[in-house]
Formats: structure tokens, C-alpha cells, sequence
């Protein structure tokens, strides 16, 4: 059954669709109909309880490859490592990707996705040329930062709801190896952590700093701060590190007990102790770009009852308090979780109506689901992050409430009239009561 990554809400679908073939009509339904990339996304928005769910991951095609522009073309539920698995070889890279290779490309222009090189390169929707798109009417329509570009800009971003995006063009950036140089600097606080990203920011094009949640007093927001650059041409005779395919799986779920405030504090503290030790090292872009993935299933450590995302960005103006009062409520819960995401988003903006990067800083927590605790704490963070005048992630949602939506994304009217009637899930149901 297609959950979330987080297995948060729990539904049941009325109807799954293996949808492979891309000239395909939408199907004619009498429930709402929504695309399913390959479920990465944290929260609801790519579930839709009692409606219809077309499983794109069988439309994965590669459709042509030009090795001198860098434009790749390609079908929908491709996922970001098959594409990077074919033209990293090529010396062509992806110039976004998120935290996990296991996402569709579509998948990543419905959230625009952003990296850890968002200062420098911005978000996913600012490299996509072109969509074409399904609609209920039957229409096929091709959309582009110059061609519909208003639809095109509720498409990127839009959460899946502008019709059904079958394939796309895009503009990957030359690399000269499958390599990055990568540098780790541990930090003792807050404080530490924004000189670092001052003085690393500038220079190194992926940056993002792991923290621990549940670090309080004057080790408030301490981690690692993590910077990477594609590694220039090797010259000859010096080898490279070698690399090999070794995830691990989780096999069941965990109970839920095991994840606790002492077996997250000792989590946390034994990456910043070995994660910190790391200087400078050349490393194969899966190591460097996509940790996780090195244990598939990690979800099913929170146990059967999921877990909750969290992820809000702040203004610049009100970061410094923001964050730091974040923290220290998040760490006085007990309730912290393992490694924390701290990062600075950058200045160049993102093309989508509803796209959530935008410039500032943006926290990412998880929290394993203790029922009503956890969702009092979620809303006292709820009250910190509209006070600063920022805004949550819906890629990582599962309970923002209309209020906090409509704060966060003031276009969202005018991104509604471009929802075709057809489709929709249940983050959109909820946020649209
Ligand atoms: C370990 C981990 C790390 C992550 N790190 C990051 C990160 O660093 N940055 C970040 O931005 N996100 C991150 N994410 C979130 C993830 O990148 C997004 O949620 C992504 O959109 C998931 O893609 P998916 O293919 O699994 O799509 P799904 O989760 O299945 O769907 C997501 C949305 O895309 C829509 N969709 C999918 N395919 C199509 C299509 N063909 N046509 C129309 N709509 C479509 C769906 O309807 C839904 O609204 C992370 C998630 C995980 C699990």
C-alpha cells in the first residue's frame, strides 16, 4: 500500500493505477486522482484517503541525452539516481538534488526540492525547461519558464495538483568526476554555527550543518557543519577512493521505546564525535550527498506509529532568535530528534507559486509520534515560526493548519485557479477545508 515516508496519516486509497505508458488518458474517475512518485514525500501531500493514486515509478524512460548542451529528457517517475547513475558517467550531474537519491523527478518539481547547494544554485523548478502535462480535459499542454508560464509556475512547486507531468526537459552543470571535495567542521553553538556558514557559505557551493536537537544551555545548537565541492579533474596516477553499493536495511519496525531522549542524545553525540573528526576528504557523490541512503528503511526505526517532520525556514531578520528559540523549546521537550538540519537558503528565487525556499534559514526536525505531546509541541513551534514571519514545508507536513498555509504562501489563491478540478489529495483537503 503507497504510505508516505513517514507513514503519517495512515489511508486507505480507493483505487492504485500502475501508470506507465505516458501518452495514456488520464483515467476517468470518480474520485480524485493524484500522482505517487516514489512516496519520499514526509507528510500528506502525496496521499489522497478515498481517492485514486497513479504509481508513476513504471514511467521511468529515458528519452534522449544531449552529451554537448547537458539537456536530458525524460519520463516522470525516473528517479534522481537512475538519471544520475547515467550521465554522471557522461560528465553531466543533477544541479539540485535533495537528501535522497529515491526520488522521482517528478516528484521533485511537485515539491521543487532544494539541496544542500540551494545558496548556490537554487531550487529544483529553476533548472526544468520544459513539462508536458496531462490534463482532465485531455489536454496535453507543454509548459515552460517561457511558454504558459503561469501554469508552468503552479506546476512547479503545485504539489502534484495542476494535472499529471508525464515528461520533462532539463538543464544539467558539467562535472569533471563522480567525486566531491568535502570538509567537516564540528561546532560547539549557535553562535559558532553562524560564523561558520558566513565564512564557509561563500566559497563552498554545498553546505548544511547536522545538530543536535536536544542539546541545550551554552551547547545549544551544536553539530557539524558540512561543505562540498565537485573535485576538480584528478591529474594522473592519483586514485581515486573507491566505492561501492553497501546499504544496510532495517528489517522491522523498532519499537518505539528504543527511541528515546538518551538514545538520541548518545546518537547525537557519537556522529559529532566521528562526523567531526573528519577534515577534508575527496568522497563519491552518494557517500557525500545522500547519507541516509546507505540504510534503506531507516523509517522503520520510529516504529509503526511514524514519525513527524518538521521544517520551517525563517527571514534572515528573524532567524537568529527564531532558530534559537526553536532549539531550545525542541530540546526542553525531550523530545529532540536525531541529527537536526540547519542550512541558509540563498538569494535566488524560486519559480513556483508555492515553491518553500525562499531567502533565510531553514531548521528540519523529526519527532518520533508520541500522539498528543508531540503535536503540542509541533503547535508551540507553530507559534514561533509565524511570529518570525516564516513558513513550514509542505513536502514535510502532515498538520499545518489553513492559517499557517495561507501565512506561508500568500500566492496560494491565486495557485488554486489553476488546480484541475480532477485531481487533488489530502494535504490539499486539509489546508482547503
Ligand atoms: C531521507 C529524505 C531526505 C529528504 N531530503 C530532502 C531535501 O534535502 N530537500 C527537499 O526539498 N526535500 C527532501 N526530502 C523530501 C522529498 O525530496 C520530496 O518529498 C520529494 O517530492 C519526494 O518525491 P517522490 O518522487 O517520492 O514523490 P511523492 O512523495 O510520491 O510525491 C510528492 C508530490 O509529487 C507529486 N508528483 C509525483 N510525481 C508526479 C507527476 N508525474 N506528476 C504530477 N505530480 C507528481 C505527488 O502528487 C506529490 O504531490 C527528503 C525526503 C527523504 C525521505
Amino acid at each position: 500500500m503507497p504510505t508516505s515516508w513517514n507513514r503519517l496519516p495512515q489511508v486507505r486509497h480507493a483505487r492504485l493505477i500502475d501508470w506507465r505508458d505516458r501518452d495514456a488518458a488520464l483515467p476517468v474517475s470518480a474520485t480524485p486522482v493524484l500522482a505517487w512518485g516514489n512516496g519520499r514525500s514526509r507528510g500528506d501531500v502525496c496521499l489522497n484517503d478515498g481517492g485514486t493514486l497513479l504509481l508513476t515509478g513504471g514511467m521511468d524512460r529515458l528519452i534522449a541525452f544531449d552529451r554537448v548542451s547537458g539537456v536530458l529528457e525524460c519520463e516522470t517517475g525516473l528517479t534522481l539516481g537512475d538519471a544520475l547513475r547515467f550521465c554522471m558517467p557522461q560528465g553531466w550531474m543533477l544541479p539540485v538534488v535533495p537528501g535522497t537519491q529515491f526520488v522521482t523527478v517528478g516528484g521533485a518539481i511537485a515539491n521543487d526540492v532544494h539541496g544542500r547547494n540551494h545558496h548556490h544554485a537554487g531550487n529544483f523548478g529553476r533548472h526544468v525547461l520544459s513539462i508536458e502535462l496531462a490534463r482532465s480535459t485531455g489536454e496535453r499542454v507543454r509548459v515552460g519558464p517561457d511558454r504558459e508560464p503561469e501554469l508552468f509556475a503552479a506546476t512547479v512547486g503545485g504539489l502534484g495538483l495542476t494535472g499529471l507531468m508525464t515528461h520533462v526537459r532539463l538543464q544539467l552543470v558539467p562535472v569533471s568526476n563522480a567525486f566531491l571535495l568535502t570538509e567537516n567542521v564540528a561546532f560547539r553553538h549557535l553562535d559558532e554555527f553562524w560564523e561558520l556558514d558566513a565564512r564557509l557559505g561563500s566559497h563552498w557551493p554545498y553546505t548544511v550543518a547536522r545538530i543536535d536537537g536536544l542539546a541545550r544551555g551554552s551547547r545549544l545548537g551544536r553539530g557539524v557543519f558540512l561543505a562540498g565541492r565537485h573535485a576538480p579533474p584528478q591529474p594522473a596516477g592519483v586514485r581515486l577512493p573507491l566505492w561501492r553499493d553497501a546499504s544496510r536495511s532495517v528489517p522491522l519496525d523498532l519499537p518505539s521505546w528504543m527511541l528515546n531522549r538518551y538514545s538520541v542524545r548518545a546518537l547525537n553525540s557519537m556522529y559529532r564525535w566521528v562526523a567531526g573528526r573528519r577534515g577534508r576528504r575527496l568522497q563519491h557523490y552518494q557517500t557525500a550527498l545522500f547519507p541516509l541512503d546507505r540504510v534503506q528503511d531507516w523509517n522503520r526505526l520510529y516504529g509503526r506509529s511514524g514519525f513527524f517532520s518538521y521544517q520551517c525556514v525563517l527571514p534572515h531578520a528573524s532567524a537568529r532568535d527564531g532558530i534559537r528559540t526553536l532549539l531550545r523549546r525542541t530540546a526542553a521537550s525531550g523530545q529532540g530528534s536525531f541529527l537536526a538540519t540547519l542550512k541558509t537558503f540563498g538569494e535566488l528565487p524560486s519559480p513556483g507559486m508555492l515553491s518553500f525556499p525562499r531567502p533565510g534559514v531553514t531548521l528540519a526536525l523529526d519527532f518520533l509520534n508520541h500522539g498528543s505531546r508531540t503535536q503540542r509541541l509541533l503547535s508551540d513551534l507553530d507559534d514561533v515560526v509565524a511570529g518570525a514571519g516564516g513558513a513550514l514545508y509542505p513536502a514535510k507536513d502532515a498538520r499545518m493548519s489553513v492559517t499557517m498555509f495561507r501565512r506561508g504562501f500568500p500566492q496560494w489563491e491565486r495557485f488554486a485557479g489553476f488546480v484541475d478540478p480532477a485531481f487533488s489529495s489530502t494535504f490539499w483537503r486539509r489546508i482547503n477545508p
